[in-house]
């Protein structure tokens, strides 16, 4: 948090009404709200109508391959990340590309049109902030700019939740993408634990931020409101579930590609591909070609796929990668060490939900930490 402009400039406090006002402002603004809301026993982002959606009062556990919502505390956000991430808003699970009619006797291209919709994403995780950062590079920065995502991240507004409390599993700290969003968001809020009545503190860090939050009641925030979002803040980075050592970790990754502990875990790796879906940054693809032979039309869709998957490496003559060895070393080195040389940042931003939603609790920051290293094998 800035101290550089005036308090009353850049924070503000709102009560619990104060999130009602929000949904109901941005969606008088035409965004489609998409925040956290408990489903099916697990806490996601889906649209919201109004804030007695969001998971009040709900808690996640979160270990090596589980993943439990109960009931604990009186808040909205008292839960560290859900399976999903908002990779699925702007880079969806399949999409389609262009049609090819064939039935007047030539062949008629035609680019699909897709309506982008206006987002507003509320309640976002600074580590699900920072992985749009890396999906920029990946997307707009690298050789062809993905449209659709371009015109999605363009469209969109961001409300940003600083976390409260460390899940178990989170490592944000490490990676430097948490717990408190330094940049990327119009509006960010942190709720505020004190024996008080329910506060949230905002932060605008937008023009359009500001006109919003122009709009809902709120009062003036205090420096000890900023200092106790700060010790909040530090607190939640003390009692981070997890580390992940990145020194020298890129270099240590890439020069042991015959160490035993890739065959140890491939051991117990399924190659279920579980870990790239859920990951916010995984952004790997197919395509796909859909015939339909009664009208002569033929669909190309790009859809997700998963360097776990046999098929993705497949080339005349066969796959690349056979074994399950070569899978995961080809996940765990680029996500943490090619990565860096391809776009310039990690491609890991510590959310924990690889560890949480492999069946068999493979845990990233273990496995970073045996490659190259025999004390940690012992
Ligand atoms: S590799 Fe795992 S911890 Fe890192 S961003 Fe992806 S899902 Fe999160
Ligand atoms: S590490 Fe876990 S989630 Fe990923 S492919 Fe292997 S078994 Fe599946």
């Amino acid at each position: 948090m800035s101290g550089n402009r005036q308090i009353g400039e850049q924070y503000r406090l709102m009560k619990r009404s104060g999130l009602d006002d929000l949904i109901k402002v941005l969606r008088v603004l035409d965004y489609r709200v998409i925040g956290p809301t408990e489903s099916n026993g697990v806490i996601e982002f889906a649209e919201l109508g109004d804030a007695s959606e969001l998971p009040w009062g709900l808690r996640d556990e979160q270990k090596p391959g589980s993943y439990s919502v109960s009931k604990g505390g009186d808040r909205a956000f008292e839960f560290s990340n859900g399976p999903t991430s908002l990779k699925r808003y702007f880079h969806p699970t399949e999409r389609h590309l262009w049609t090819v009619d064939a039935s007047g006797g030539q062949l008629q291209f035609e680019e699909a049109r897709v309506q982008v919709p206006k987002y507003a994403f509320l309640g976002i995780r600074p580590c699900d902030l920072a992985s749009l950062d890396i999906l920029d590079q990946v997307f707009l920065n690298g050789v062809e700019t993905n449209r659709y995502y371009e015109s999605c991240r363009q469209n969109s507004l961001y409300v940003a939740v600083n976390c409260s409390s460390a899940g178990d599993l989170c490592f944000c700290a490490s990676m430097e993408t948490g717990p408190t969003a330094r940049s990327g968001f119009d509006i960010s809020l942190t709720e505020l634990r004190s024996s008080d009545a329910y506060r949230v503190l905002i932060e605008i860090e937008t023009d359009r931020g500001r006109s919003i939050v122009n709009q809902i009641d709120t009062s003036e925030a205090h420096e000890n409101d900023l200092s106790l979002a700060r010790e909040q803040s530090d607190g939640v980075a003390r009692s981070m579930g997890r580390t992940l050592h990145t020194w020298g970790l890129r270099e240590r990754l890439q020069e042991n590609a015959d160490d035993p502990a890739w065959a140890d875990v491939a051991e117990r790796c399924l190659t279920c591909g579980n870990c790239t879906m859920v990951c916010p940054t995984c952004f790997c693809t197919t395509v796909e070609d859909r015939a339909s032979s009664h009208d002569q039309k033929y669909e190309r869709w790009n859809t997700w796929d998963s360097c776990f998957s046999l098929d993705f490496t497949f080339v005349s003559g066969g796959a690349l990668r056979q074994s399950s060895k070569s899978r995961y070393r080809q996940w765990l080195t680029h996500k943490l060490s090619t990565w860096v040389d391809q776009f310039g940042v990690s491609g890991c931003v510590g959310c924990g939900r690889c560890i949480a939603w492999c069946p068999v609790g493979i845990d990233i920051t273990e496995e970073a930490a045996r490659i190259g290293e025999p004390q940690a094998r012992a």
